[in-house]
């Protein structure tokens, strides 16, 4: 069992989370200017990579708030966690 630490509740069972999946995708300013393939590549399109990825995860059995995680894919060891109004400064590492 993953351990996660959240940043405002410390470190918590990974049952008390649900990953909200990749952090840092941005909403295009104008939408109507992509085209269908553009958009579906917003929408669906995830970069899923082999190593270190930034993910979205919610405290959803504890505080319910949002925060990002850096995860390892392979070996699921963490680098650390931040609340989403740091930009990307970790509050803790394991
Ligand atoms: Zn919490």
């Amino acid at each position: 069992m993953l351990l996660i630490r959240c940043p405002w509740c410390g470190e918590r069972a990974e049952t008390e989370f649900s990953c909200g999946g990749e952090a840092g995708i941005t909403r295009p300013t104008d939408p109507d200017a992509l085209s269908d393939a553009e958009w579906a590549d917003y929408l669906f399109m995830r970069k899923n990579p082999r190593g270190a990825h930034k993910e979205l995860w919610n405290h959803s059995q504890g505080c319910r708030r949002w925060f990002g995680v850096e995860r390892d894919t392979v070996t699921y060891k963490i680098a650390g966690s931040y609340p989403l109004s740091s930009g990307n400064a970790y509050s803790g590492s394991e």
